[in-house]
């Protein structure tokens, strides 16, 4: 399998540069070159596989030149093995022919546990086998952080920074990336907010030199890896409720559109889907494209969801590329003048095929609670913020009631307890291997907000805590 860029100018790549490159040389993103396809036969044989047998079906074709079958396996068994559910992406059903599938049971709580705690293993095989060791920076305002540091954490050719804004976290999710003890983790918290964090990153990015020639790797939903891994549980989640025979309607709670457009990958690869619903908050640009074809950059205003908390949705662009025909000159051209006028729209025809599969809905931080006290009453479910948003989404945009709605449950409530608390509803508990968390020792260096400090800080300790 070979990538191309989204903007047609980065030379094409195998999976494995794909995994360490981050963005293309060209400003675009990477994405296969053709995509797989399964017939209907084929995916219903795989009906009753455990999670990690059939994860390598699915991701066995994006993979195979760059990776042994054999070490695949053992890496993807692995990888959900740390998982509390043993059905790692088990179902609940919330009222007739709908559905929550929970992907909070790995071990950060968050769906990102499913595309980064099989990256960091990646990451290390093919490290391990070219005898190279790299830098990941990253900045966070919560779940990435610490997804990111559990997925790295065993990695033995990989230093981990991850910014987050001092005191700007929440508690539950600080402690879960600071009681993380590695030499090659590093938390640093930054005397500023998130975009500053975000900004020293890019410009981390951008000029490499303090690295000495160690190098940057990133691991935000950019990298190909991840929206490959989230693939999975779409077929997970159908084969369960009588797919491909029948189809399913999906509900994804969007930020920067990686979970949703794997979504819309599975759909390309074959898995019956008749309709993905766009779920964001008051942070809206995603809707306001589905809704009216004006994807305009706001400013940002702070939620109770605020993993979905974004101006403007990195992977939009994956999606851009399909919908202009795979022509990368016209997405440059595009991305070009929305770095310029910050909006963007489509020739209407374009709209339209976009709309044919997509519909979305924009939900409030007062909605958002009033969903999460109505299903807990409906069936005594606590959602999460993000996961509330989905399923109000998925109840106001239904096209059929006989097709099965499936809202991916994006994170645990125990994550988000103003939320909860707020819509009125009893809070959970930590599950089991988190219950110590708040006695657990923390580690984490607070530094102003100066890139140059932040910078030897990184090139003194990024190899297993000595200099580079
Ligand atoms: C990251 C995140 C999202 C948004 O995911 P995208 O892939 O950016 O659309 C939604 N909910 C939670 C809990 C998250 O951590």
């Amino acid at each position: 399998m070979r990538y191309i860029s989204t903007r047609g100018q980065a030379p094409a790549l195998n999976f494995e540069d794909v995994l360490l490159a981050g963005l293309a040389s060209d400003g675009g993103l990477y994405v296969p070159e053709n995509l797989p396809r399964f017939t209907l036969e084929e995916i219903a044989s795989w009906n009753g596989l455990p999670y990690h047998e059939l994860a390598f079906r699915v991701m066995r074709p994006f993979v195979a030149e760059s990776i042994s079958d054999a070490d695949f396996k053992a890496i993807l068994e692995d990888t959900y093995a740390g998982f509390a559910h043993s059905a790692v992406a088990p179902l609940r059903q919330l009222d007739t022919n709908e559905w929550v599938m929970e992907l909070f049971h790995g071990p950060t709580l968050a769906f990102k546990d499913f595309a980064l705690q099989l990256l960091g293993r990646l990451l290390d095989h093919f490290l391990t086998k070219r005898g190279e060791r790299v830098v990941i920076m990253g900045a966070t305002s919560g779940d990435t952080g610490s997804a990111a540091i559990e997925g790295c954490r065993r990695c033995e050719n990989v230093d981990i920074f991850i910014l987050h804004p001092h005191n700007r976290v929440s508690e539950v999710q600080r402690r879960q990336m600071t009681t993380i003890l590695g030499d090659n983790i590093h938390n640093i918290a930054i005397e500023g907010n998130f975009d500053d964090c975000q900004e020293m990153v890019k410009a981390s990015f951008a000029d490499q030199g303090f690295l000495k020639g160690t190098r940057l790797v990133a691991v935000n939903s950019i990298n190909w890896a991840r929206i490959m891994a989230q693939i999975v549980y779409y077929f997970h989640a159908a084969l369960q409720l009588g797919g491909p025979l029948r189809s399913m309607a999906f509900s994804v709670p969007t930020g920067n559109f990686g979970d949703i457009f794997a979504g819309y990958l599975a759909r390309n690869m074959g898995l019956p889907i008749s309709q993905l619903v766009v779920a964001t908050n008051h942070n809206d640009i995603l809707h306001r494209f589905m809704s009216g074809n004006q994807y305009d950059k706001d400013t940002l205003h702070p939620s109770l969801s605020p993993s979905m908390d974004i101006m403007v949705s990195s992977n939009f662009e994956r999606l851009l590329f399909d919908l202009h025909g795979r022509n990368g000159a016209l997405v440059k051209d595009l991305m070009d003048s929305f770095r310029q006028n910050g909006k963007l729209s489509v020739e209407p025809e374009r709209w339209t095929e976009a709309r044919r599969l997509f519909d979305s809905l924009a939900v409030d931080d007062e909605a958002t609670c009033a969903t999460i006290a109505e299903v807990h009453a409906q069936c005594g479910e606590v959602l999460d913020p993000h996961t509330a948003i989905g399923v109000r989404a998925a109840r106001e945009c239904r096209r059929s009631m006989s097709t099965p709605m499936i809202t991916l449950g994006t994170a645990h409530p125990v994550k988000f307890p103003d939320a909860v608390r707020k819509a009125g509803v009893v809070e959970p508990q930590l599950p089991p291997h988190l219950a110590d968390l708040f006695d657990r020792e923390e580690r984490c260096t607070v530094l102003p907000n100066s890139l140059t400090e932040i910078q030897q800080f990184v090139s003194a300790h990024g190899n297993r805590g000595k200099p580079l």
